[in-house]
């Protein structure tokens, strides 16, 4: 089976308060998007990457890109406005004869080479799979400034990405998001759209996605620790 990875890194990084968009910040002397891109090369189940980069950085991602020497096939392309925009600019490029697609998060520089094996297997016999770990915290729902409910925790489990999915399936997915207009957050809100059974796949909580500055400084501890073994 062909499998492909889209590595969603086109925004700007508006939360990180920062005038590089985030995916191009430094750790340890290489941009995040360099470590997430690593970890895909590196993993046994995917055959190409795909990385969507921002316009304006369009050429430097191109450039960091060809001097990390990766093994794979990986193409930089333009992203667009919204992360459903450049993953659907990202789907334009798949390879001939690409069964599975796995769509990441281009700040998710941590998740597990293990955890991507495992997502992309789940996929294969299921059609989609995503990975994602049980909530620690009571999330309530908010109206304005009061509390309105509580969620049951228990059936509650936070998304990460990879997420999986047979190539026919995602294509039809983002087909009926772009008939209704409806953008969702991740590639799973858009397959849920189908009615097509997701399996949840236990994820690391080390797959943080690194978003605000604090998540920085995890970020640091945990290239430490991957350094140190
Ligand atoms: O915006 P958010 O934090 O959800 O971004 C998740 C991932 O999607 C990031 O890696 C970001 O670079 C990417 N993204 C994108 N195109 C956009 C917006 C976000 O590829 N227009």
């Amino acid at each position: 089976m062909k499998v492909g990875a889209i590595i969603a890194a086109a925004g700007s990084g508006r939360r990180m308060k920062s005038d590089r968009p985030k995916q191009l910040l430094a750790l340890h002397g290489t941009p995040i998007i360099v470590h997430t891109i690593r970890k895909f090369d590196a993993c046994s189940a995917i055959d190409y990457i795909i990385v969507t980069a921002p316009k304006e950085s369009l050429e430097e991602v191109t450039q960091l890109v060809k001097s990390a020497g990766f093994k794979k096939s990986v193409t930089v392309v333009e992203g667009g406005e919204r992360r459903q925009d450049s993953v659907f600019m990202g789907l334009k490029h798949l390879q001939q004869g690409t069964d599975i697609i796995a769509v990441h998060d281009g700040v998710r520089p941590f998740v597990p080479i293990e955890d991507i094996e495992n997502v992309v297997r789940h996929a294969q016999t299921s059609g989609a799979a995503i990975l994602a770990v049980p909530i620690v915290e009571t999330v309530k729902q908010a109206e304005k400034e009061f509390v309105q409910s509580t969620i049951t925790r228990e059936h509650l489990v936070l998304a990460q990405t990879p997420q999986v999915f047979r190539t026919a399936i995602l294509k039809e997915a983002f087909d009926l998001a772009a008939k209704d207009e409806y953008y969702g957050t991740d590639e799973s809100s858009l397959v849920e759209r189908l009615g097509h059974p997701i399996a949840i796949v236990r994820g690391s909580e080390r797959n943080i996605k690194i978003t605000r500055p604090g998540d920085l400084t995890l970020a640091r501890a945990f290239l430490e620790e991957e350094a140190a073994k």
